[in-house]
């Protein structure tokens, strides 16, 4: 089973390279980002907690976050193997992940991390932000404010990864192609 922990600061690039890593290597993809922003909009109760941390560029907590991480892989279980991008973001959930994947007789194989300059990632993320319908996309004081909380409490997951010799760093800037490829020769190592 190949579960990749797809990582880098917001806009980096996760999710469109998630799309294609999942096609190639058929693995399921699994978005918290994308699954609070699917719960906001269909008003759950998961979605109306979620909505207050997100509009502010803070991280929803980890137990609520933790849950439903965990309820997304039991969805997939003939997964081969999984993407998780977004996700761990703090050091509890990297232990909960790999408590969650040790129970299932696997493991992370291996962090991939989109590296990516600050002021590039806020470029592109105002400029996602005009077509992505996402208020945390659109005010540049929320864009840098994730990225704050990124270096704050994300990027001290780089020690826990490359203590266990899982981490990869991939150079993030370049074409959509260019990175597929550069993430495909990780993964074709693992
Ligand atoms: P993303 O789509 O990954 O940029 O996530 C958008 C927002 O959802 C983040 O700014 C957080 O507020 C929230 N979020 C997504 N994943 C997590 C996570 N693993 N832990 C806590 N909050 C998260």
């Amino acid at each position: 089973m190949i579960n990749l922990v797809l990582f880098g600061p917001p806009g980096a690039g996760k999710g469109t390279q998630a799309e294609f890593l999942k096609e190639k290597y058929e693995l399921v993809h699994i978005s918290t980002g994308d699954v609070f922003r699917f719960n906001i909009k269909n008003a759950t109760e998961l979605g109306v907690l979620a909505k207050s941390f997100i509009d502010k560029g803070q991280l929803v907590p980890d137990e609520v976050t933790i849950n439903m991480l965990n309820a997304e892989v039991e969805k997939n279980p003939e997964a081969k193997g999984f993407i998780f991008d977004g996700f761990p973001r703090t050091s509890a959930q990297a232990d909960a992940l790999a408590e969650l994947l040790t129970s299932k007789g696997t493991d992370v194989s291996a962090m991939v991390a989109l590296e990516v300059e600050d002021e590039v990632l806020v470029k592109r993320l105002l400029e996602r932000g005009k077509t992505s319908g996402r208020a945390d996309d659109a005010d540049e004081s929320v864009i840098r404010n994730r990225i704050a909380v990124y270096y704050k409490e994300t990027a001290i997951l780089k020690d826990y990864y490359q203590a266990k010799d899982k981490y990869f760093g991939v150079d993030g800037v370049g074409s959509i192609e260019e990175i597929t490829e550069r993430i495909s020769k990780v993964i074709n190592t693992l």
